[in-house]
């Protein structure tokens, strides 16, 4: 509104007028003044109740520049009243903590942040029951919030972060992605619990960090301070065609960016870092990739040229150096003692060793298959497919239509259905036929093309200044004389 706003601008005036009232007044004697005072403050008391009434009723007809005139001088009047009024203590009030002070506590490690995310099926009390916060409180917190928000209807994904001190006791609780706001719950110095709301928002914001290999990349990019959880994507994302244990050279560049999410105060969460482009400069050779949405809602890796990289199908998808105990082919049975046709590999390994999926792909199913025991079947693109059997069990959350990418954990060795030991058995199809695992198979990239390839073009603008470059090397065309012909031209290798 903008009479509130003019009363504030008049109050911050007001400050200037103060000083000078003050020196007038003391002149006089205090009698006097006191008398003085007493009859401005009717007479002021009275023009405002006169301005309220008059503005409630015709606040139309008068200009604003009357109107922040007839303030300013109105407040004038009271705060000098008000300073003259210096006999009755002032008590001052201790401010409530706001979200910004438990924020500011975090930066200087006098308290901790923790985030959590609301999985399906989960409530606002199942997250109490998971967090650190003293069952004591439970209620108490439940209802605090109950005041600002429907707590019963917390949506998957919401995000809740919770403020610790360092002795593990409660400082505060927040629950951005309300709108415009973040409501909260915060504990007072002396202890009871207020309702709090903050209008800003976690925002996602983009980090660039560049770099040169001393040593390996990981460490490299770790000590450069790439978060562990990018680091991962970047090696699952570009495996199969770059070995970062072999390949990768001391002065070697690399350049990545990738987005994180902030709360309204500036404090980083340690959730939802997502890669969203990786350049690498390995000797002669230059590779750069950018995250891409397809319409479909795949998200992959693509050159500049919008294609996607071709992927080399894992020969053996566990987190171990296997034994391979039966190789693909004809062979006699361990248990049953027959000659029979292998359909995959066995690699051994110990119990609970991780499997990850041999390429990106739709788990098609999951389940208890028979003699394979605990079982996963992943759809490829390119007519490929992968299995995996005799797991002790799959990662959680996985179901029939999950999305999964190389390298991710999908389950755990075991020797469920037909099995003699713990091992994984790997299978590798093509167009409905196994193959030999540890062949090689690529598969090969898709081509972004029209309505696509634009839209993936002004992602990858927005993403990193030099795209134009990565895309035509040193010197691009500006602006191309003709639509640009992808066949005539190779990438900058
Ligand atoms: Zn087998």
């Amino acid at each position: 509104m903008k009479i509130l706003k003019s009363v504030k601008r008049a109050i911050q005036q007001s400050k200037v007028f103060r000083y000078r009232t003050y020196k007038k007044i003391s002149g006089v004697g205090h009698r006097q003044a006191t008398d003085r005072i007493v009859f401005t403050t009717m007479i002021s008391l009275l023009t405002i109740g006169a301005v309220a009434i008059f503005y409630t009723g015709e606040d139309k007809k008068l200009s604003n520049t009357e109107l922040k005139e007839q303030t300013v001088i109105d407040s004038s009047i009271q705060e000098e009243v008000h300073e003259e009024f210096g006999d009755d203590p002032v008590i001052e009030e201790a401010p409530s903590p706001s979200l910004a002070d438990l924020e500011n506590k975090v930066i200087l490690k006098e308290a901790v942040l923790k985030t959590f995310v609301l999985k399906s099926g989960e409530t606002f009390s199942s997250f109490l029951k998971k967090s650190e916060i003293t069952p004591e409180l439970h209620a108490q917190i439940t209802e605090t919030l109950s005041s600002l928000i429907n707590i019963n209807t917390l949506e998957q994904g919401t995000l809740l972060l919770t403020f610790m001190d360092n002795n593990n006791g409660f400082l505060g609780l927040a629950i951005p992605s309300q709108g415009e706001e973040v409501v909260a719950v915060i504990k007072e110095e002396e202890g009871s619990l207020i309702p709090f709301t903050h209008i800003g928002q976690v925002e996602i914001k983009q980090e660039r960090i560049r770099g040169k290999i001393d040593r390996t990349f990981q460490g490299s990019a770790s000590k450069a301070g790439v978060p562990q959880s990018v680091i991962t994507q970047i090696t699952n994302a570009l495996s199969g065609e770059f070995d970062f244990r072999s390949n990768m050279r001391r002065g070697d560049v690399f350049d990545i960016i990738y987005t994180k999410k902030v709360t309204p105060n500036g404090i980083e969460l340690d959730i939802d870092k997502e890669l969203v482009f990786v350049g690498l400069q390995n000797g002669k050779k230059t590779v750069y990739r950018y995250l891409y949405k397809n319409e479909k809602g795949i998200s992959a890796y693509y050159n500049p040229r919008g294609e996607r990289g071709e992927q080399t199908i894992a020969p053996k998808p566990v987190k171990a150096i296997p034994r391979l105990s039966s190789k693909y082919g004809w062979r006699r049975h361990p248990v049953l003692m027959y000659r029979s046709f292998h359909s995959g590999a066995d690699l051994a390994c110990p119990k609970g060793t991780p499997v990850y999926a041999g390429a990106d792909g739709v788990i098609t199913q999951i389940g208890r298959k028979g003699a394979y025991g605990k079982y996963i079947r992943i759809k490829h693109a390119g007519g490929f497919e992968t299995a995996y059997g005799h797991m002790s069990g799959f990662k959680k959350g996985l179901k029939r239509g999950s999305r999964v990418k190389r390298g991710e954990v999908i389950a755990y060795v075991g020797a469920t259905g037909r099995a003699t030991g713990p091992h994984l058995h790997y299978e590798v199809w093509k167009n409905g036929k196994t193959q030999n695992p540890l062949q090689k198979h690529v598969i090969k990239g898709e081509q972004l093309t029209g309505f696509e390839m634009d839209q993936f073009k002004a992602m990858a603008e927005s993403i990193h200044p030099d795209y134009q470059e990565h895309r035509f090397g040193k010197n691009p065309p500006i602006p191309p004389k003709k639509p640009f012909n992808l066949n005539t031209k190779k990438e900058k290798k």
